[in-house]
């Protein structure tokens, strides 16, 4: 099967994908270059010329400590030599891991890197997630501030998570996590020898982040039906393709980690961060399942533990989302709502989520930050009243449109059954008990602005005791 937009294929891929409708209009090729190859590493200083970086100018690398290997030889040293022999002004840029012995995005590190950058130099991010995004972000935060656009190119050394090709960072402020506006990459490179070797938790963990669009797509819909976000196109779902079946037919590939896997799989984690960057959102990629991530990484900041697998405690969460989902697509019935009750008042909510996140953090900023964003979105809920009334009306229509997208959750277990993923909670590393998924599934919704299944679940009183045990059961 093949992918119905490939990335790998340059301005034709360009060509095809604007095309498509809700391609955002005056973008034109956002990312110059994306390479997918076997041996892509040693086109690194041909993708720099091609990409016009000023050799004339220092290059600086941005890495973190972990150490990585490339068919047995050390890759940042090798990556270093070849641009080194190459001519470049070589500038390391090296990122301390803190306390929990990881290096998080936040401005810290940002701001050293910013403090870094010169007139014209070039920045080349060699990592995974967190360095792509610091030093994404820390280019953007220089050319605002300086008006001149700086040349900045990743190099991917996992599969881990769709945030290569994405404009927008996830960034720690005050303990919680926000995405905020960034910028595209210059170029992207994946070289298959040093995905194949990165830890292969991190391959998984990329396959996870990806299922998460089967819960965030048909939450983003339900948003818009409801009145309550006007950006939802088909755009990102057309992009994507039949990814499951992509992912069921090539999960032998990845779980052997050969070049084939390595690059169907780097191709759609460039496909899902497109998806959100031209759709100028994260909700395309990012809804019930990734808040009640968000929460258990609040939970986990909180307690100074280091912070799970992104994408592998996604692709749990995401699990009980698309359970969620069943149930709501089968038993739900419009004609047995009664309207005046589907409106909690506001002075309740702000009382409970105020008690809800004292509980995790006692400080009283979690929950300060929660409300300040949940009353925005409890407002809307309130005005839209009439999409609401429309929403049932049409309710046989948009259930069909949602079934189309969501999936089972066995068959979202399928897939990570055979990459051989965690498939419980208790198998993360660190483990995360009963109680805090259930926690977070019972209180996503009140964290955010952004409208999602969790949300209609409490505005229609819907048993959610009980639906917790329905899909909890999946997880054993
Ligand atoms: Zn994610």
């Amino acid at each position: 099967m093949e992918l119905d937009y490939d990335p790998g294929e340059g301005i034709n891929f360009w060509r095809r994908i604007e095309l498509l409708s809700g391609y955002p209009k005056n973008e034109h090729m956002p990312i110059e270059a994306m390479i997918f190859e076997s041996n892509a590493l040693f086109k690194l200083p041909d993708l720099l010329h091609d990409v016009k970086a000023n050799p004339q100018e220092p290059l600086l690398t941005v890495m973190d400590k972990t150490r990585m290997t490339r068919l047995g030889q050390d890759l940042k040293q090798l990556v270093l030599r070849i641009l080194h022999e190459a001519g470049w002004q070589v500038r390391p840029i090296v990122l301390e891991p803190d306390l929990t012995g990881q290096v998080h995005t936040d401005m810290l590190h940002i701001e050293a890197v910013k403090a870094a950058i010169t007139s014209g130099a070039t920045l080349l991010a060699i990592g995974s997630g967190t360095v792509c995004d610091i030093t994404k972000h820390a280019a953007y935060l220089y050319e605002r501030e300086n008006g001149t656009p700086l040349v900045f190119v990743v190099f991917q050394t996992a599969n881990s998570v769709s945030a290569y090709t994405s404009n927008m960072a996830p960034i720690f402020v005050n303990g919680v996590k926000r995405t905020l506006p960034s910028r595209y990459p210059t170029a992207l490179i994946c070289d298959l020898e040093t995905l194949a070797d990165a830890p292969y938790e991190m391959t998984v963990a990329g396959v996870g982040d990806l299922l998460a669009a089967y819960v965030s797509i048909p939450d983003w819909y339900l948003a818009y039906r409801l009145g309550m976000d006007h950006t939802y196109t088909d755009f990102a779902r057309l992009l994507m393709g039949p990814m499951d079946d992509i992912l069921i037919e090539t999960a032998e590939s990845i779980r052997e980690r050969t070049q084939h896997g390595m690059q169907i799989l780097a191709k759609l984690i460039a496909l899902g961060g497109l998806a959100m960057s031209l759709s100028h959102a994260t909700t395309p990629m990012s809804g019930y399942e990734h808040v009640m991530s968000h929460i258990l990484d609040m939970i986990a900041e909180i307690n100074h533990q280091p912070l799970a697998q992104h994408g592998t405690q996604v692709s749990l969460t995401t699990l009980l989302a698309a359970g969620a989902y069943q149930h709501f697509l089968q038993e739900f019935i419009p004609q047995e709502v009664i309207l005046s009750s589907c409106y909690p008042d506001a002075k309740e909510m702000e009382k409970e989520i105020r008690q809800t996140f004292l509980e995790i953090d006692p400080s009283g900023k979690a929950s300060e930050e929660c409300w300040s964003d949940y009353r925005l979105k409890l407002e809307a809920w309130y005005t839209n009243r009439e999409s609401f009334i429309a929403f049932l009306n049409d309710w046989g229509k948009i259930r069909r449109k949602i079934a189309n997208w969501s999936r089972k959750p066995e068959k979202l277990l399928k897939i990570l059954c055979a990459i051989n993923a965690p498939l419980t909670f208790s198998q993360m590393i660190p483990s995360i008990t009963e109680a805090q998924a259930r926690f977070a599934f019972m209180n996503a919704p009140l964290m955010r602005k952004r409208l999602t299944l969790g949300d209609m679940l409490i505005f229609l009183n819907w048993d959610r005791k009980k639906l917790w045990e329905d899909v909890w059961k999946v997880m054993k």
